[in-house]
């Protein structure tokens, strides 16, 4: 796909209609690059739009993709107050390098003080449960609020980085947040090739990828793997039957354990518990 063809599409994205169209720039957009499909989405929903990004190598080769298209590109993070130095590092080198300042979103402070006060800062190596209300706190109802103010939003996700994400589309429906689209532009890159993208451009990375790190979280969360480790092994390590998930991209299960229902409710208890 060389050209921008027009696509036809409603105004404002609709619940139900939209579905169809959504579907048919999925289709559309499969075998077109990254950069075609930024670009359709820019000209689109900029500037109702923005990347989200952790510190991560996928969201570092968006950024600078989506700068080169439109420099005024936007981009937002999630800052739990658990972050590691070495992001913060990285948002100054964004700001340095591409001149974007990036759009801090932080949690409810109540909601976090009540939290810490019933289980203590270091919650999440006692239950999945108390893991999973960390996050919910800290990142799920942030981006909730982020994204009420966006009709699209650009995440790094790749097919061959988790069970979880193999089935993902380059452009979807996001229902979880009022029915906006999700892009994810780089669905089908491989790992080599976005550290090829890196090297090619010289973009700034994180410093935690020189010391084996392979994926960037919370700091008490995430930690360096063996070399062959699945790319999010070091994300909550301690945890083996769960999805490696925080619940903003998708919902957070153990595998075969117990219903949605269940593990739900169970989460609603734990906040209630905490408040
Ligand atoms: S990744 Fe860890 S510190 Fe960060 S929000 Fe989740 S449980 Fe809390």
């Amino acid at each position: 796909m060389s050209e921008r063809e027009p696509i036809h599409e409603p105004a404002v994205p609709l619940i139900d209609e939209e579905s169809a169209w959504v579907h048919e720039a999925a289709d559309r957009f499969e075998h077109a690059t990254a950069q075609e499909l930024l670009g359709w989405a820019l000209d689109r929903f900029h500037p109702r739009m923005a990347i989200s990004a952790a510190g991560g190598l996928d969201g570092m080769v968006l950024i600078d993709m989506a700068w080169r298209i439109n420099p005024g590109v936007r981009v937002f993070t999630l800052d739990t107050g658990r972050l590691p130095r070495e992001t913060y590092s990285l948002f100054e080198d964004i700001r340095e390098r591409y001149g974007i300042q990036v759009e801090f979103e932080f949690p409810d402070r109540l909601e976090v003080a009540r939290l810490v006060q019933q289980h203590g800062p270091n919650l999440m190596y006692r239950s999945v449960d108390l893991r999973v209300a960390c996050c919910e706190i800290r990142k799920v109802e942030p981006l909730k609020r982020k994204l009420a103010t966006l009709d699209a939003w650009v995440a790094g996700l790749r097919r061959e980085q988790w069970r979880t994400r193999k089935n993902i589309a380059k452009v979807e429906l996001d229902r979880n947040h009022g029915g906006i689209v999700k892009l994810n532009p780089l669905a089908d890159w491989t790992l080599d090739r976005v550290r090829g993208y890196i090297d090619e451009h010289d973009v700034p990375c994180h410093e935690l990828f020189d010391k084996g790190f392979t994926s960037i979280g919370c700091e008490p969360c995430t930690r360096a793997v063996p070399s062959g480790e699945p790319e999010r092994a070091g994300r909550w390590w301690w945890e083996l039957d769960t999805d490696k998930e925080c619940g903003i991209h998708c919902s957070v299960q153990l595998l075969g354990t117990k219903s949605d229902g269940e593990r739900e409710a169970e989460r609603a208890g734990v906040r209630e518990e905490a408040s």
